[in-house]
């Protein structure tokens, strides 16, 4: 069996490590002229269910090389834009299995790295500068994949793994629509170094953070402490705002007006604040429109289908995205191997993927649409955002209730669906 996968991004190279493991035939397409072609710099959060994908994916030295790379997830702080810390959420209680396993564990890595660990070891499998244009189902039933230079690569199974504008997921399912997820997030990078250490408060120097405000923004905050002495350590600060509140060009804009776009959106917030983000590295600047894939129906099982952000994008609140793409390629990458031994048929396979994913995949997406309205629940006006703060006040002060409202809600999307936990014996009980 041949399977080739268009995108050679976190879902596509973790679905080839998964094959290459498992020795079946894989080729990656990717449009990329190289590895390291693309700007990656910011860290990502991987969650358990990104860590039980790595650590079935990848080879032992590999995962143990992301461990070692990885600076720890740390626990979920809420702030006001004043800097009153409202909150803490610990990570016990956001992923409880974390501290006996580590694949049950949450990270905060950095993206480049994560690329670069994902490649390892697949030059002979990912062809870089192979631009997909699009395929045909040929009468034997294989895939023929056609790209812009004029090569083209027959499979057994066509994987679309091509990201949010997939050209894949457009010619398979022509009804699924990408939306407007109404916010835009501003990202920054900002260089830890001692003085913005010793001007921020403690709590934005660890972990994660939410920065809540009365108006229509909050601002989203993540360390990335590298456990290597040589490394830098740095704070990415996303302002996530509804569009309306922001430049309607403001994707385009350069560093420097993006800069002026968010001091004006910031001007009432803490002076120690707005000064590190005015601090943040320029080019690091830059805006992104947050869609949302719209529903899934079922469609039937072919020799083409499609992982990640290619069939469920979604706004990156949560810090789901990657993980859920690294779930698909798990997934598959456990289903397939019987095929290429002939123990099971290609579409069988192809369908219970694809049923398992329509279930978490637009699970996180609604995930990731409610964290979007409710961290906004500031445009809802004073009185949402008063209620908002008696609530975490209860939360902060109760244990029991802290548990209650972010233990379930958080752990339930990185939770192991059945087939995780028959991989991980501990968990099972
Ligand atoms: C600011 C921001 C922060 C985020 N933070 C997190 C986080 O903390 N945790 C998390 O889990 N997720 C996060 N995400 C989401 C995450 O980045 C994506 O969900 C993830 O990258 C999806 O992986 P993928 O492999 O499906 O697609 P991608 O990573 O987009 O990879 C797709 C690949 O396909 C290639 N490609 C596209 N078209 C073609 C073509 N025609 N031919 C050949 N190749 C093609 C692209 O070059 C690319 O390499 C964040 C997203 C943003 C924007």
């Amino acid at each position: 069996m041949k399977v080739v996968v268009i995108g050679g991004g976190i879902g596509g190279l973790a679905l080839a490590q998964a094959l290459r493991r498992a020795g079946v035939d894989v080729a990656v397409h990717e449009r990329d002229e190289g590895p390291g072609t693309r700007w990656e710099g910011y860290r990502i959060h991987i969650n358990p269910a990104g860590a039980r994908a790595l650590s079935a994916c990848l080879p032992a030295a590999r995962w143990q090389e992301f461990r070692d790379t990885a600076g720890p997830g740390g626990d979920f702080g809420f702030l006001t834009e004043r800097l009153r810390e409202l909150l803490v959420v610990e990570e016990s209680i956001m992923y409880p299995d974390g501290a006996a396993d580590p694949a049950e564990d949450h990270y905060a890595a950095d993206r480049a790295t994560l690329r670069r660990l994902l490649a390892e070891g697949l030059d002979d499998v990912v062809h870089y500068g192979a631009e997909f244009v699009g395929y045909e189902v040929l009468p034997d039933g294989r895939v023929r994949a056609d790209f812009a230079d004029g090569r083209s690569a027959v499979a057994d199974l066509l994987v679309g793994a091509d990201g949010a504008a997939s050209r894949v997921r457009r010619r398979l399912l022509p009804g699924v629509r990408t939306l407007d997820a109404g916010a835009v997030g501003v990202a920054h990078k900002i260089w830890l170094t001692d003085e913005i250490r010793a001007a921020l408060p403690a709590r934005l120097c660890t972990g994660m953070n939410a920065v809540l405000t009365s108006g229509p923004c909050f601002l989203f905050t993540s360390v990335f402490e590298p456990p290597q002495p040589d490394a830098r350590p740095y704070l990415l600060a996303a302002l996530v705002a509804r569009p309306d509140v922001l430049p309607p060009d403001v994707t385009e804009l350069d560093g420097d007006a993006l800069r002026v776009a968010v001091d004006v959106l910031v001007s009432g917030w803490d002076p120690r604040l707005r000064r590190a983000l005015a601090a943040a590295d320029p080019r690091s600047r830059t805006a992104v429109a947050f869609r949302a894939t719209g529903p899934l129906s079922p469609w039937p099982a072919g020799p083409v289908t499609v992982l990640g952000d290619a069939i469920h994008v979604m706004p990156p609140i949560g810090g789901l995205g990657g993980n859920t793409a690294l779930r698909d390629a798990h997934l598959l990458g456990r289903l397939l191997p019987a095929v290429a031994r002939g123990e099971r048929d290609l579409l069988g396979a192809v369908g219970e993927y694809e049923a398992e994913m329509r279930e978490y995949g637009p699970a996180a997406v609604r995930y990731a649409m409610d964290q979007k309205e409710q961290t906004l629940a500031g445009s809802d006006g004073p009185i949402a955002a008063v209620t908002a703060r008696l609530f975490f006040g209860l939360c902060a002060s109760v244990p029991a209730v802290r548990r209650w409202a972010f233990g379930r809600e958080w752990s339930r999307v990185a939770a192991a669906r059945a087939w995780e936990r028959a991989e991980r014996p501990a968990l099972a009980g």
